[in-house]
């Protein structure tokens, strides 16, 4: 081998873009040989159980050159102009793997066309409508993993979160990726999410505005002083005080406003004594049954 390290960067950069080429144009040649020999199942005569057998034990790739490689030498012996599209860069190989499992549609010629000198995500966004996913409901599921680590006999709790997004959806998270690189630079979407998630949280729930001495801020509040809006949020506990004719308290920590035993209309003061929380559905029953069904709340 070269003595590379004496090499200047351009002779470095040079080489390299030298080996890629010859790298690139080899890979073609692999992939028909590959799939010429599957075809004659020529491999299984020879001892190995399959062709990925044979990639796997004797070409020593890893399970997942070897699916993508096969995937590809099969697509290409039915469609042999991805050989020269795989020679030139126009497809990479994932692309070809990607594209094996349409290729016996009669429009995989056009298909080809539209995938070449297209990204990962511009493909993908070629390839899902051709076998589109049926619709399904958002999911979060608790769920037992075991922990990494030797022996691995501990499970740890963990939450299977799983749900159908939109490209817009894709695109922010990608964003905030980005934006917290440098905190997480193998972002994961547990570590991103939750950065999001509490930031929210910090700025909107009033559980965390009492904590930070804001006073809470939600619905109806804004003319109330915010020591009167904590104290009126510490006694209720953070939830809806309304009982019903039966007894039940709702106790909803959802849509909570401040709402005003006797009505500013009729002189209620923004005291802690007048004020009491209640979730939106409870205040707008209890405003309708003060001043009746069908009047409009000033
Ligand atoms: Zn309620």
């Amino acid at each position: 081998m070269d003595d590379f390290n004496l090499l200047s960067d351009e002779e470095l950069l040079k080489r390299l873009g030298e080996l890629h080429k010859e790298e690139r144009g080899k890979l073609p040649w692999f992939i028909a040989c590959l799939g010429e020999l599957d075809r004659r199942k020529a491999l299984e005569k020879r001892g190995y159980s399959s062709t990925f057998d044979y990639c796997v034990r004797q070409l020593g790739l890893s399970e997942d050159e070897a699916c993508r490689r096969i995937q590809a030498a099969r697509a290409a012996v039915s469609r042999p102009q991805l050989l020269p599209a795989l020679a030139e860069g126009r497809l990479s190989l994932t692309a070809v793997s990607r594209i094996a499992p349409h290729i016996r549609r009669p429009d995989a010629p056009e298909i080809i066309a539209r995938a070449e000198g297209k990204s990962t995500r511009e493909l993908e966004c070629i390839l899902a409508p051709l076998s589109p996913e049926s619709s399904k409901r958002d999911l979060m599921r608790t769920i037992a993993v075991a922990a990494p680590g030797p022996g691995a006999t501990r499970n740890e709790i963990k939450v299977h979160f799983a749900f159908q997004g939109s490209p817009a959806l894709r695109e922010a998270i990608e964003r905030v990726r980005e934006l917290l690189a440098h905190k997480f630079p193998f972002g994961g979407l547990n570590a991103l999410l939750l950065v999001v998630v509490e930031d929210y949280l910090a700025r909107n729930d009033p559980q965390e505005a009492i904590k930070l001495g804001r006073g809470a801020s939600v619905g109806g509040s804004s003319a109330i002083a915010a020591p009167v809006r904590r104290a009126v949020w510490a006694r209720d506990g953070g939830r809806c005080v309304y009982v019903g004719p039966g007894g039940v308290r709702c106790e909803s920590r959802r849509m909570l406003e401040f709402d005003h035993r006797r009505p500013r209309s009729r002189g209620g003061e923004n005291s802690v004594e007048n004020l009491r929380l209640l979730c939106r559905p409870h205040n707008d029953a209890e405003r309708r049954r003060i001043l009746g069904e069908g009047k409009v709340i000033p």
